[in-house]
């Protein structure tokens, strides 16, 4: 299923062009707020029949007539894999913008995961916001969230897939500054609108393979990066089972997998487009932020 979340905070199961409302699968004391989704996937084993009922009867709205919000607007932790494709360790490794910290280099393997403040996300309606700080560029990258859908703690690589709900394009934005003063990684990627997500929470079923997606993201109409997930370093069974190790994931939280090679800055004016396969597309205006 396509999931979206839309206008006040209507969950949608979309299809082609239509989207049908099925947020009265969800108890209603969550309705009109942001924690909805949360609140289906964490309960999705037993929402499943009442939800396939609903559709039948659903109230449906063509998706051109909705307003999309980020489709899970409150990860409970938002983690992301540090470089995990080997071509974009070696563009950074000869960047103007290279790390001042040999550390960032090295593989998720090694340094693990990094945090990004959830209040970062926005979603496909929301024009990416820079903030006016001269001398400093932003980064595209465009990378793969998986999103938690049963509790996970602990758990073996190969039992990942069990708790994995679902999977969204998702753009890590950075400010890279040259030479040494440089700001601290999760300041860098925390500026509001810099998690973009979406369109749709896709479910897992529906990806036969998240080790083989496409991923790709234009500048205007500049093809920048074009990658696959079967170029991870670090593969999201891997990836989920280090961080089940170090804390507790639960439904709902997010995981970004990393970017691959081909960031590159974004300016005031740009339009930011990005497409994983199956997953549909993300596109963003970039603005000038207003406070
Ligand atoms: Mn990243």
């Amino acid at each position: 299923m396509r999931i979206a979340l839309f206008d006040h905070y209507r969950i949608g199961i979309v299809d082609g062009t239509s989207v049908a409302d099925i947020t009265d699968v969800v108890d209603s004391r969550w309705h009109g707020t942001p924690y909805v989704i949360n609140e289906l996937i964490e309960h999705f084993d037993e929402l499943r029949e009442p939800l396939r009922a609903a559709l039948a009867s659903a109230p449906t709205q063509a998706l051109a007539d909705v307003t999309l919000l980020p489709p899970l607007p409150r990860p409970g932790q938002l983690l992301a894999a540090p470089a995990n494709y080997h071509a974009h360790v070696a563009e950074m490794t000869t960047s103007r913008y290279r790390p001042t910290s040999e550390q960032a280099l090295r593989s998720p393997r090694e340094v693990g995961f990094f945090v990004k403040a959830a209040g970062s996300i926005s979603g496909p309606a929301d024009p990416i916001e820079l903030p006016a700080l001269p001398g400093r560029a932003f980064h595209h990258e465009v990378e793969l969230g998986v999103v938690i859908g049963r509790t996970a703690r602990g758990i073996p690589a190969e039992q990942v897939a069990d708790h994995i709900f679902g999977y969204v394009i998702l753009l890590d934005l950075t400010l890279r500054t040259e030479g040494v003063r440089q700001e601290e990684r999760t300041l860098r990627k925390s500026f509001e609108t810099f998690t973009p997500i979406g369109p749709f929470l896709v479910t897992a079923d529906e990806v036969a393979d998240p080790g083989n997606l496409g991923l790709r993201l234009w500048v205007n109409d500049e093809l920048r990066q074009q990658a696959n997930t079967r170029d991870l370093i670090v593969g999201i069974g891997e990836l989920i089972e280090q961080a089940s190790n170090v804390v507790t994931l639960r439904p709902g939280d997010l995981y970004a997998t990393g970017t691959p090679e081909g960031v590159g800055p974004i300016e005031v004016g740009d339009v930011v487009r990005a497409e994983i396969d199956g997953l549909g597309e993300l596109s963003l205006p970039v603005v000038e932020r207003g406070w």
